[in-house]
């Protein structure tokens, strides 16, 4: 289940990384930074939390 970000999208607002550290991290400019780009079964569920957060729509969890 593929974890994609886009970085052109993102306005560095944060709540990914702080809702799912072991999936994103941020640069020096605060854009994501996608840690596992194909989530554990356990780890779906911080994945849609980020999803729905993002105020920027950024972040996609595909099927
Ligand atoms: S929550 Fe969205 S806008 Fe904020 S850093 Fe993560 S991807 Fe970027």
């Amino acid at each position: 289940m593929p974890l994609i970000a886009d970085t052109t999208a993102c306005v560095g607002a944060g709540q990914c990384a702080l809702v799912a550290e072991d999936l994103f991290d941020q640069d020096d400019d605060g854009i994501v930074e996608v840690l596992e780009r194909d989530p554990a079964p356990e780890q779906e569920a911080d994945a849609r939390r980020a999803v729905a957060l993002c105020p920027a729509h950024a972040l996609r969890l595909d099927p």
